[in-house]
């Protein structure tokens, strides 16, 4: 057996060496880091957008405020100014002299009233009101009402004082009798240089702190004066009040002249928060409104003085109108972040996803690429192994081939060895074997020259004929020594039985005829192919039925009965059995065991040769068949020949 060579060094598939891995571990204190880091970054950026939209905002409110104050400034000092000529005006009134100069005539007193109360009327001021030296209102706009000033003494009043002594007096004070704030705009009455009088014109302020208040309702507006009393304002509560602590000194001082009235000039709970860019302050101002805890208000305060009074107007600006901006500033913000944020997220989560399937690419191209190499490898290896095993089959094949050869050439030199050395043994017997026909043919010509020569001429010829037998006796034994000798190398193929059966059967027929031989046939229908060759198969039938007419000669015992020559073929599946039977003496138990030996003859010298079954016996083996004798139950010999069943006839071989 070829010995295969084991395939030990296939290696198995393995991926176990790829990286399995895709990125790299986050562990949770890391996540928590980052989302720490995440929301801080979230909440520095909100507190810096409400730094800056704060800043900005303030910004705006502070360019607005600036605006308004000037416009609270101009209404305020155009207000009082148009009022201004007013006193000096009516200080030159004739009629209003007259009644300085006769202040007890009633008729100058209602004169003075009724003009009072009609340019009081058409001016839209307060009041007006004319004094005498000593400060006694004398006659009044308002001499019908009430609180009316006629007969009230206002000496004390700074601007009284002012006027008397020759000035012109602005003052603002909370009327004591008229319980009303205004503006006080005082001149002097003067005749022939002297001072009379003093007539005032006094301004009211509520339709001014009604207008203002109703403009912004959350913005304040305020009037302070020299020493930061608040006495204009468009917050009511904040009335007489200060933003900062007024020295206790002035306060009295104030309280004492009754400037505003019982006012005790307390001030505001005023805290100050931060300072804007442009250095205005931002209070946190405490306001008691309906309920009783305060609400806590903040205000960008800006102020600007009103020139040539001492007093300042100051613009509380709530500062609650900025939060709105600030609002949208962190939402917008805010929201930019968290958009910006998941948008973020979303790239990096689908670079990740990418990133995770080129890894997941890479890798399975990998296990493909490993595969394929362990495939190739593999192949290769597999291809040389069978490639070495091929070669040493092929070389196992020609050796068996050769041995083959040489044992063929050994069996036949063996055969022809032994078949020489056969012959060589058996020398003498062929010779002898021929001698005697030659000596006899010799004697016989001798013979018959003579008898020619005496003219008897049919006995020379029956001794021709005689001659003739003898050298066909030489000729057959020539001929049989021949094909004993002969090497066998004829092919075999497939021929037809029957055939060579019927022929062989009419060159025997002259003497089955003159022997009295009754052939009988035993052969199954259609025609029988075996293996073989139409000379062999007839050399066959030839020797075994001229055995059978040899046994059958009346020499022998039994030539009293009828001879019959069986003729038998039977078919099986791969074989074909042809039997030669005949009704001779049989074959004796010593004759049997030698007589396919080469030169084993019972028959006389001169009628057997001994080499008829030895060459049968050869072609039959030639043939691949079998052959063997047998003695039948009651009389005679069988010869049965095996031979192999052709499936198709192709051609009939001659050989
Ligand atoms: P030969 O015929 O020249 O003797 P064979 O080899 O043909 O040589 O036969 C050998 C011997 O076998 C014969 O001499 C004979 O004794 C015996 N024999 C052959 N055929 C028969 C037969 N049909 N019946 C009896 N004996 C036989």
């Amino acid at each position: 057996m070829p010995r295969l060579i084991k395939p030990s060094s296939y290696k198995p598939l393995t991926v176990s060496a790829l990286p399995r891995k895709i990125g790299l571990p986050v562990s949770r204190w890391q996540r928590l880091l980052e989302v720490f880091l995440l929301l801080l970054a979230f909440a520095v950026l909100l507190w810096v957008t409400a730094v800056f939209s704060n800043r900005y905002a303030l910004g705006v409110l502070s360019d607005q405020g600036e605006q308004r104050l000037n416009l609270y400034a101009s209404s305020l000092q155009s207000g009082f100014e148009k009022y201004d000529y007013l006193p000096e005006m009516l200080s030159v009134d004739s009629k209003l002299l007259d009644l300085l100069n006769q202040p007890e005539k009633t008729s100058l007193v209602l004169q003075a009233n009724l003009l009072m109360e009609r340019l009081n009327a058409m001016a839209g001021t307060s009041a007006t009101y004319l004094m005498d030296a000593n400060g006694l209102t004398i006659a009044s706009s308002n001499w019908q009402e009430d609180r009316s000033f006629v007969g009230k003494n206002f000496k004390f009043r700074p601007y009284f004082q002012t006027a008397i002594k020759g000035y012109k007096g602005r003052y603002f004070a909370h009327g004591i009798t008229s319980q009303k704030p205004g503006y006080f705009i005082s001149h002097p009455v003067l005749d022939a240089g002297e001072i009379l009088g003093v007539i005032v014109v006094k301004v009211g302020i509520e339709d001014l702190e009604k207008s203002w208040a109703k403009t912004r309702p959350d913005d304040r507006v305020i009037v302070t004066d020299e020493h930061g009393v608040i006495f204009i304002t468009s917050f009511k509560p904040w009335k007489y009040r200060s933003l900062y602590p007024v020295a206790d000194e002035i306060r009295r001082e104030i309280i004492k002249t009754r400037q505003y009235d019982n006012a005790l000039i307390e001030p505001l709970s005023v805290r100050i928060s931060e300072e804007t860019a442009d250095g205005n302050p931002i209070l946190m101002i405490d306001q008691w409104r309906r309920a009783r805890k305060p609400e806590t208000g903040q205000y960008l305060v800006q102020s600007t003085d009103i020139g040539g009074t001492g007093w300042i107007i100051q613009l509380l600006s709530n500062t609650s109108s900025a939060k709105p901006i600030i609002s949208v500033a962190l939402l917008v913000v805010g929201s930019l972040f968290v958009v910006i944020f998941i948008i973020v997220l979303y790239v990096n989560q689908r670079r990740q996803v990418l990133h995770e399937r080129w890894l997941a690419e890479q890798r399975a191209q990998a296990v493909l690429k490993t595969a394929r190499d362990q495939l190739e490898d593999n192949v290769k290896q597999r291809t040389s192994d069978l490639t070495k095993t091929n070669t040493e089959l092929r070389r196992q094949i020609t050796e068996r081939q050769k041995a083959e050869k040489e044992l063929q050439n050994a069996q036949n030199e063996l055969i022809q060895a032994s078949k020489l050395a056969a012959l060589g043994g058996m020398s003498a017997g062929v010779t002898h074997e021929l001698n005697q026909p030659m000596t006899a043919i010799r004697s016989y010509a001798d013979n018959a020259a003579a008898l020619i020569k005496m003219d008897r001429l049919d006995e020379a010829s029956a001794n021709l004929k005689t001659i003739g037998e003898l050298t066909d006796r030489v000729a057959r034994i020539t001929g049989q020594l021949k094909m004993f000798a002969r090497k066998s190398v004829a092919r075999v193929k497939p021929v037809s039985l029957k055939g060579a059966l019927d022929s062989s059967l009419m060159q025997l027929m002259p003497r089955i005829q003159s022997e009295n031989v009754a052939v009988i046939q035993h052969i199954p229908e259609g025609r029988i192919w075996v293996m073989g060759g139409i000379i062999r198969l007839e050399q066959i039938l030839i020797n075994l039925m001229n055995n059978a007419l040899d046994a059958m000669t009346d020499e022998t015992p039994s030539s009293d009965i009828q001879k019959r020559l069986e003729v038998t073929i039977s078919k099986s599946d791969n074989f074909v059995t042809l039997s030669i039977c005949d009704t001779g003496p049989g074959i004796s138990a010593e004759t049997m065991s030698r007589i396919f030996d080469p030169f084993f003859t019972t028959k006389m010298t001169g009628k057997g040769l001994g080499l008829g079954l030895s060459i049968t016996l050869g072609i039959v083996k030639e043939l691949g068949g079998e052959i063997n004798a047998e003695n039948r139950a009651d009389v005679g010999a069988c010869f049965h020949v095996k031979l192999q069943a052709a499936v198709e006839k192709k051609e009939e071989i001659l050989d």
